[in-house]
């Protein structure tokens, strides 16, 4: 069956990366949403919590419920809303806040740009009234980046308007509230970080969507996906390969079959443009539900190493290529 490998040297080097930014793992916050983003939740925080990360970031309840065992303190950013002294909840909207149950630790999303969720920074007044009025506990004020990873003075804008949201809170007399708007592009790109966390997720998993004038980041993908052979044939030339028959051998050349296809989350993407495996050349033909076809007879082949090199061809980003695998392809944790 295909498998994936997650290397626990390249996590770690990744995490250790970050860490030199923030000065510690204590502000690191790992986001595990979406199944680690395709990588597996539970080895990905169990591999976290062994290098010391305390805090993690999850879709849902039901997420935070898998991996609450690694972790301190989980950050929830929807859904369900069920009190836990370890769970902290995104609050969107003054109607939510209205309506939460007051016994639950709030992390306060603010809009400064994205538009996309979080109160907008003229009802921040509205918010604190009814924190206050309602003694809800506000455990944090956060936001989010639209465009971290690309140049331009969004990000700056963006900043301005959560410092003036943080001023604006610590004026009010909070305490022990903690701020933070990095995400991965954000602490890559800052140079002092001075907020309390970093919303860590795809740096962790080692991949940087920032052009390259902001240096070479130097982090490795944790993520490498095998295939294993099926069967194996001998074509002649102008036999042709899979549905619509759209690969015509070139000469006489042998090609198996290997367990992987558009099923278990791979792309289908165009028997005209194919994608180069990492170490068997091109996907011969259109890809099955089930399987692919690759020039050779090796008993396993390294599908892919690199999300990032993958979403360039397949033209999306590497979120996008590893969060489509799917969950019951089996992950094994390798050390190298
Ligand atoms: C997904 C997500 C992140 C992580 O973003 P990366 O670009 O993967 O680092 C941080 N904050 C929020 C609110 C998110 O939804």
């Amino acid at each position: 069956m295909a498998y994936i490998t997650l290397s626990r040297s390249n996590f770690y080097h990744n995490l250790s990366q970050i860490a030199l930014k923030t000065g510690s793992l204590d502000k690191i916050a790992i986001v595990l949403k979406d199944n680690a983003y395709g990588h597996g939740a539970i080895p990905m925080a169990q591999m976290a919590s062994e290098f010391g990360i305390r805090k993690a970031v999850v879709r849902n309840y039901k997420e935070a419920i898998e991996i609450e065992q690694y972790f301190d303190d989980i950050i929830i950013l929807g859904g369900e809303i069920d009190p836990k002294p370890n769970f902290s909840f995104t609050i969107n909207s003054l109607e939510a806040l209205k309506a939460v149950p007051f016994d639950i630790r709030i992390e306060l999303k603010v809009d400064t740009g994205m538009h996309r969720n979080g109160i907008m920074l003229d009802e921040l007044d509205a918010a604190i009234d009814i924190i206050k009025k309602r003694e809800l506990k506000l455990t944090g004020v956060m936001s989010h980046f639209a465009s971290a990873d690309e140049l331009g003075s969004e990000y700056f804008y963006q900043y301005q308007n959560f410092k003036y949201a943080k001023n604006k809170i610590l004026s009010q007399g909070f305490e022990g509230v903690r701020f933070h708007i990095h995400n991965s592009g954000g602490i890559l790109r800052c140079g002092e970080f001075e907020e309390d966390l970093v919303r860590l997720g795809i740096g962790a998993y080692g991949y940087s969507h920032m052009p390259q004038s902001f240096g070479d980041m130097n982090l490795k993908p944790v993520m490498s996906l095998y295939a294993k052979r099926v069967s194996t044939r001998i074509l002649r030339k102008g036999d042709r390969v899979g549905y619509g028959g759209e690969y015509i051998a070139p000469r006489e050349m042998t090609v198996s079959t290997y367990d992987i296809g558009y099923g278990d989350g791979w792309r289908r993407g165009s028997a005209f443009d194919p994608y180069i495996t990492h170490d068997s050349g091109p996907i011969l033909g259109k890809v099955s539900m089930d399987l692919v076809s690759l020039e050779g007879d090796k008993d396993e082949v390294c599908i892919m190493s690199d999300a990032l090199k993958a979403s360039k061809h397949y033209h999306t980003i590497s979120y996008e290529i590893t969060c489509a695998l799917h969950p019951g392809i089996e992950r094994i944790v390798v050390d190298s």
